[in-house]
């Protein structure tokens, strides 16, 4: 479900390094022979057995798995399954290694996720070609969920993914019991700011205080996200309304620290509002729609009362 959180990570802190192969076989010597063909462009790793392989998945992610079909205890085809069926390792390639290339075997290798087939005795040519074309599907499909995900400008979660999160973790929370904050954040006389230093700086500048949010809301699960043109929201689970207001006053003050200078507005800097919503217990009636507006009415609010604040429910529980 938290596999959105860590796409929107993997578009700053891209590293260059050799993709990670997991190598799952009983025999010794099959292992020796795809490691000696891999070793120069990747790195190689390798589990003798299914429950090895699980241990290693728990702990890295390989980019691609070579898994023989045959293997005392857990079988290929059953590991297959088992790691397709969690959502941390379901997007990992698999290609079934197989000492006999009998086709309904095939059709169930297929059934259970995996991605191909390679036949003893190997080919080299042949097996890391099947490998580079994996990991290039792999790769590409990678990127399309990052850019379906990420505001082009900011490099925060858009809309799309907002929405996803917040009705996902809304649902997590409703479960768990835990409590579930949501932050409003609007720039204060955007329009004007704009008209003033034209829509380039007008960029840079949503582009700092983007930057100012995500540097304070930086545990794994929370969320930061472009709402709409010069808004901003925060999805902060298990997280009740003090520690909500808190981060929100942090945020408040971080962008006042930047001090960009906006010469249209009152206080002759950027500044933003914030309205804050929490719940802490759902009840039947509630609604994610209901944490969403209530968020904007404070919003609003701290808008009315003056901008440059942080807004949220009297303290009520
Ligand atoms: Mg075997």
């Amino acid at each position: 479900m938290h596999d959105f959180h860590y796409v929107s990570d993997q578009l700053s802190g891209t590293t260059e390094s050799a993709p990670l192969l997991l190598v799952v076989d009983d025999q010794p010597s099959n292992i020796q022979t795809l490691y000696a063909i891999f070793q120069d462009s990747y790195e190689v790793c390798m589990a003798v057995n299914g429950i090895e392989a699980l241990a290693f998945c728990a702990l890295r992610r390989p980019d691609l798995i070579l898994l023989d079909v045959v293997m005392p205890g857990i079988g290929g085809y059953a590991l297959c399954e088992a790691l397709k069926q969690d959502s941390r390792n379901c997007d990992i390639p698999i290609i079934f290694v197989t000492g006999n290339a009998d086709p309904l075997d095939e059709v169930q290798g297929f059934e259970v996720g995996g991605a191909d087939f390679i036949t003893k005795p190997f080919h080299a040519t042949v097996v890391r070609a099947r490998v580079q074309t994996q990991l290039t599907i792999k790769r590409q499909a990678d990127l399309l969920r990052l850019l379906a995900l990420v505001d082009g400008l900011t490099g925060v979660a858009n809309r799309r993914q907002f929405d996803h999160v917040l009705d996902a973790e809304w649902r997590r929370c409703g479960r768990s019991g835990q409590p579930l904050s949501l932050l409003m954040i609007d720039v204060d006389h955007f329009k004007k700011y704009n008209d003033h230093y034209g829509h380039q700086q007008g960029d840079v500048c949503l582009r700092a205080i983007a930057g100012v949010i995500k540097a304070t809301v930086r545990r794994p699960h929370d969320l930061t996200a472009r709402y709409g043109g010069e808004e901003f929201a925060c999805i902060l689970p298990d997280t009740g309304r003090h520690g909500a207001l808190t981060k929100a006053r942090e945020i408040e003050q971080a962008i006042r620290k930047l001090a960009l200078a906006h010469a249209d507005a009152p206080e002759g800097i950027i500044t933003v509002s914030i309205g804050v919503a929490s719940v802490s217990r759902q009840d039947p009636g509630d609604s994610v729609a209901s944490l969403v507006s209530a968020a904007d009415a404070h919003l609003y609010r701290a808008k009315r009362e003056g901008r440059g604040r942080v807004c949220c429910l009297p303290d009520q529980s």
